[in-house]
């Protein structure tokens, strides 16, 4: 099992603040989600340990900002390596902890190392500029280092999420403290463990967790935080953008979303099918992109839900570390109870379970691959993410009503759409109301492009030239001529 070939320290997983293990009196526990056994104890930490943490930012931000961003960059370039020789090991924790199918786990380090190796490129880019002026005078335009950072990250994405924030805070100059998911701290503490090792001096990337909204509290409010940037669910990201006022922090949020993907009469059949997968069950349907409602057109509607169903009907369902798997469980007992609640919530309301709608016989936490059709807006999950591998298929008959149920929604983070005509990819495209659109692809995560939502998805953009801006100032500078 895990424990076997791990690297100690990862399994051991401390918090570090400072280049230091903390420690506390209280603990809380790590559970694998596909067994419910204890993986790990890790000290349960608070307010006065998120203050000891800002402390030591604000100290290593004096050397750290004065570093050269060609030294950043190297540095940057070592933790990239490190990662990716622990690649096999990082994935074991994460599926442990997480539940994700070891591929996928894989997969995410490859991902997660992505914006390393990216912001360890952009940290020399950090251009400035030089404005004519209609005086005598010259205009400059520097960019520097926001300052010091608070981060607070989900458990879904247990190490993409930490490097796609961590990685261009380094690369601008800032030092940063980082609350991951109690649920999935231990890959965050590996990836600071490894940090540390290639180079990043202590006190520049702090790593804590225990009471999430102590530490929220003073990540959100303390003074001597500059930016404040966070991935979650809308309503905690509303609740931490209202705590960031009083001190009027720079804020980014990645929030949820409830993507709609079209399918129309038109599409490749195969393509779409592929996409759909690709985009709802991808992390056991629990990631902010999934797609949420299916939109299918009614001449295709009937050969997209055959070719679905049998497909995902035979999806290897299990614990991600015995054999190969394409599903693991759901996170929690909560999660496992909101996807099952939406299933019956849409059975009530008249839709047709076409394969899966149950518990799976894994355990406790997994649930069947569900498709459903006759999915309508009286539905729980037409409004709320559902989180889970449950497919909704909505049929719809013009491209104006699929686009008004499309954009019906206060979030706006990703859309996809699958279609062969080129006049309706235009259309399409620039219609849907959201920060990314898939069209002919289920996928929208990559380090080189912007990724970020509008409406109540978020603020701001990670990944892409455009994340290391997330983490810097503009100052400009005016020179006067004789
Ligand atoms: P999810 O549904 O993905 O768990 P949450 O928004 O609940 O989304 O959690 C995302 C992160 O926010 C986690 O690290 C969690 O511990 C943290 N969190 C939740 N509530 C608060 C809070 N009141 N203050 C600070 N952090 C919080």
């Amino acid at each position: 099992t895990v424990t076997t070939s791990l690297r100690p320290n990862f399994l051991n997983g401390a918090p570090l603040i400072d280049g230091e293990a903390a420690r506390a009196k209280e603990t809380f526990e790590v559970i694998n989600p596909a067994t419910d056994e204890v993986i790990a104890n890790i000290p349960f930490l608070g307010a006065a340990e998120a203050e000891a943490s800002v402390a030591s930012n604000l100290r290593a931000y004096t050397d750290w900002r004065a570093t050269s961003a060609h030294e950043r960059a190297n540095i940057l370039r070592n933790w990239f390596a490190l990662i990716t020789d622990a690649r096999e090991d990082l994935a074991k924790i994460m599926t442990a902890e997480q539940g994700k199918p070891l591929g996928e786990a894989r997969g995410e380090v490859d991902y997660a190392a992505s914006f390393v190796q990216w912001f360890a490129e952009e940290a020399r880019r950090a251009y400035g500029e030089i404005i004519p002026s209609h005086q005598d005078r010259r205009i400059l335009v520097i960019r520097q280092p926001v300052g010091v950072v608070g981060a607070i990250t989900p458990w879904n994405f247990p190490a993409a999420m930490i490097t796609r924030k961590v990685a261009p805070a380094l690369a601008a100059g800032c030092t940063i403290t980082l609350k991951p998911s109690e649920l999935t701290p231990l890959t965050a503490f590996a990836l600071a463990q490894l940090a540390l090792e290639a180079g990043v001096p202590a006190g520049v990337f702090n790593v804590i967790a225990g009471d999430a909204p102590a530490i929220g509290s003073v990540l959100t409010g303390h003074p001597d935080v500059a930016k404040f940037t966070f991935t979650g669910s809308t309503a905690v990201g509303k609740t931490l953008t209202g705590q960031c006022a009083s001190t009027l922090k720079r804020v980014s949020m990645e929030l949820g979303g409830n993507a709609p993907l079209i399918v129309f009469d038109d599409a490749d059949l195969d393509q779409a099918v592929e996409g759909a997968i690709t985009s709802k069950f991808r992390n056991t349907g629990q990631t902010c992109v999934c797609a949420n409602r299916i939109l299918v057109q009614s001449g295709m509607h009937d050969r997209f839900v055959e070719a679905l169903a049998a497909k995902i009907s035979n999806f290897r369902v299990g614990n991600g570390l015995e054999g190969v798997t394409e599903q693991g469980p759901l996170i929690t007992s909560a999660a496992y109870d909101k996807v099952d609640g939406h299933v019956r919530d849409a059975v009530e309301h008249g839709a047709k379970i076409i394969t899966g709608g149950e518990r799976h016989e894994a355990g406790p936490l997994f649930y069947q691959p569900t498709v459903l059709t006759g999915a309508n807006d009286a539905m729980r999950l037409a409004e709320e993410e559902t989180f889970g591998p449950v497919a909704p298929i909505f049929k719809f008959k013009t491209e104006t009503e699929a686009l008004s149920l499309a954009n019906s929604t206060r979030t706006g983070l990703a859309a996809y759409a699958f279609t062969q005509d080129v006049d309706r990819f235009w259309r399409v495209a620039e219609s849907l109301e959201t920060g990314m659109v898939g069209l002919n692809s289920g996928l929208v995560s990559t380090e080189t492009a912007p990724f970020g939502g509008i409406k109540e998805s978020g603020l701001g953009r990670e990944g892409s030239h455009h994340g290391l801006d997330e983490f810097l100032e503009m100052k400009s500078i005016h020179v006067g001529l004789r």
